[in-house]
């Protein structure tokens, strides 16, 4: 093979993928015009190699399976080229889009390749999405595997926007028969509202509690035991996955429900894992989402539940707005009404992350005694898998993308505003001291951004970033995910 038509990368210290027990040097060869890992080679070899990157850590690049990108239609919330500025920065090679909060909702063969369109030219890394299902677009869903939606999402429960309305049980049943034809994955926002509401909250709006309060965690329980029960309805045949678990009071069910073999996956975020209620200030709206972040037993509850597989990975659910719906205070009165100001109820719900997902659950996760492993497993492969690209992404070996985070997992960050590269900067996250730097983040053999590159005097990122948009949109028709049982 010719070195021309090839990227040599090598370190140190590399994991391949989570099978292997600690980092080990080796040197990666990439083909240059299909950006495939042609061969691996033993050993670090920086004379031979394009990119050396010494003891830098190498790993398979992060799929951050749960992110509003929001645009067409709410770029001022977020746009393609903001939020893959914010995942380059952060080592995620590979994001995938969320059907709602853009507009359209993308829930029909055409929203999606306007979607595909309003993305080109914008992607600095690669982006592929979530279809929808609302009521009565059934008919929809087979032509939008095949047009390349990675599964799909539906609410149980108001989504927040009119345009993504929830489905009850006998809508679910018309959309999951469509998805058996395919084995499509179904996702599920599980909340539901309660037969009895909670009672109002003692606390004041502007306190976290009284958000809190009017969100139980029996929303979620009783969400989830649903998703069970048509789970079960359509097993083997359609894979049904629960968004955003927060409520750690709902893993008992989750587990008898793994248990009994049904094919259930399950996701929490980092805002759970790293955040817990009592820490939550007054007016700090930026830590509102749905469902909401609970107390500290809540939280160590739910890393056990990471730590034990029965959560299957980890994901931001980035879902930024202007800081003006969020009534911040920030806002110095910009839009917001006399007396809402830093209103949780009144706010909009949803936490910006992505990209400062690795050090902040790293940071937290040692803690608790996850080591670099579980931090493949649950940021790159296990979501590679759930958004069907285990053919791709989610590892390093010959003939997959050379989609790579370079990291240092030893180095202390600050998450400063230099390090925040998304569109409304408002995060819960800013100026919190965690561990791992990202110093490099490579899609298909091609660095997209390289920390090393920023300008020193002025702190500018730009340079730190590709040129070009070297992402590409993913379409890969549906694969089926569950070889051996499919086709009984
Ligand atoms: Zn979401």
């Amino acid at each position: 093979m010719s070195s021309s038509a090839t990227t040599i990368i090598t370190s140190k210290r590399v994991m391949l993928s989570s099978e292997q027990a600690e980092p080990l040097p080796y040197t990666i060869h990439v083909n240059n015009e299909t950006g495939k890992i042609v061969q691996i080679d033993q050993g670090y070899a920086p004379e031979k190699a394009n990119i050396d990157s010494g003891n830098e850590l190498i790993m398979p690049g992060i799929v951050d399976a749960h992110v509003h990108i929001n645009q067409p239609g709410r770029t001022q919330w977020e746009g393609v080229v903001t939020a893959s500025h914010a995942a380059a920065a952060g080592g995620v090679t590979t994001i995938i889009d969320m059907p709602l909060n853009c507009i359209p909702s993308t829930i029909t063969t055409d929203a999606l390749r306007l979607k595909e369109e309003s993305f080109r030219d914008g992607m600095w890394v690669d982006v592929g999405t979530w279809g929808g299902v609302v009521p009565g677009n059934h008919p929809h869903l087979v032509p939008m595997l095949e047009a390349g939606a990675r599964g799909f999402k539906c609410f149980l429960c108001d989504s927040g926007v009119e345009e993504f309305p929830p489905v009850n049980e006998a809508e679910l049943r018309k959309a999951m028969t469509e998805l058996k034809k395919k084995n499509g994955v179904l996702l599920f926002h599980a909340e539901m509202e309660l037969p009895t509401p909670p009672p109002p909250s003692k606390s004041n709006s502007t306190d976290y509690q009284s958000f809190l309060d009017s969100r139980p965690a029996k929303m979620e329980e009783t969400a989830i035991e649903l998703v069970i029960r048509m789970c079960r309805e359509f097993a083997p045949y359609v894979p049904c996955h629960i968004v955003h678990l927060s409520a750690a009071s709902a893993l008992p069910l989750i587990r008898e429900a793994k248990k009994e073999g049904l094919p259930l996956t399950v996701e929490t975020c980092f805002h759970y894992l790293t955040i817990n209620s009592e820490s939550i200030p007054e007016k700090a709206t930026e830590y509102k989402c749905c469902p909401p972040i609970r107390d500290n037993e809540n939280r160590e509850k739910l890393w056990e539940g990471v730590l034990d597989g029965s959560i299957d990975f980890v994901v931001s659910d980035h879902s930024p707005c202007t800081p003006d719906l969020k009534l911040h205070p920030c806002c110095g009165g910009h839009g917001v009404k006399d007396g809402e100001e830093g209103d949780f109820l009144k706010a909009w719900g949803g936490i910006a992350s992505v990209g400062i997902g690795l050090p902040l659950i790293w940071t937290e996760g040692q803690k608790r005694g996850l080591k670099l492993q579980d931090i493949i497993r649950l940021l790159s492969e296990k979501t590679a898998e759930h958004a069907r690209l285990t053919h791709r992404k989610g590892k390093l070996a010959v003939g997959m993308d050379a989609d790579m985070t370079v990291w240092s997992p030893e180095e202390s960050i600050v998450i400063t505003k230099d390090k925040i590269h998304f569109r409304n900067k408002l995060t819960p996250y800013a100026e919190r001291n965690c561990q791992g730097l990202v110093l490099k983040t490579i899609v298909r053999g091609n660095v997209v951004y390289d920390a090393e590159l920023q300008d020193k005097a002025t702190g500018s990122t730009d340079a730190c970033f590709s040129a070009q948009p070297l992402g590409q949109w993913i379409s890969d028709p549906f694969q089926n995910g569950i070889k051996s049982q499919s086709r009984l």
